[in-house]
């Protein structure tokens, strides 16, 4: 679903329009906590909120992996048990280690959407965004 640039606002105009409008969305998105997002919007990311250990997990999985470590290595470097008596990692961290590295690359790619769509201040993406925002 897409909405025309209103009428009369001539086509000079709506690059400063789409960059006014981006400005009060993010300085609304800045007082919001947790943040709001357009990736709310999203059908797809909808679901439970991402807890900030899975997130930190799966951030750093993403690090490490580039560095070329397993995840069984990476897992005694990021679990969140790690610190407790008696813990030692094993598969079952290196599992959801890898789990919370593939959750964090696929809100990763969409974080860089998102980006993309909020500071582009092109005449279509201000048509789209007007379509999210309403
Ligand atoms: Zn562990």
């Amino acid at each position: 679903m897409r909405e025309p640039a209103p009428t009369g606002i001539p086509s000079k105009l709506l690059p400063q329009l789409a960059d006014f409008f981006l400005r009060g969305f993010e300085a609304a998105r800045a007082r919001f906590s947790p943040p709001i997002s357009l990736e709310g919007f999203d059908v797809e990311s909808r679901g439970r909120p991402v807890e900030d250990e899975a997130e930190r997990e799966g951030r750093e999985a993403a690090r490490l992996r580039n560095e070329g470590l397993t995840f069984g290595q990476i897992a005694r470097q990021v679990c969140r048990y790690r610190g407790r008596p008696g813990h030692r990692c094993k598969k079952p961290c290196a599992d959801r280690i890898r789990q919370a590295h593939q959750s964090y690359l696929r809100r990763e790619e969409q974080r860089r959407t998102d980006r993309e769509l909020t500071s582009s201040v092109a005449g279509e993406q201000i048509e789209l965004a007007i379509t999210h925002l309403r």
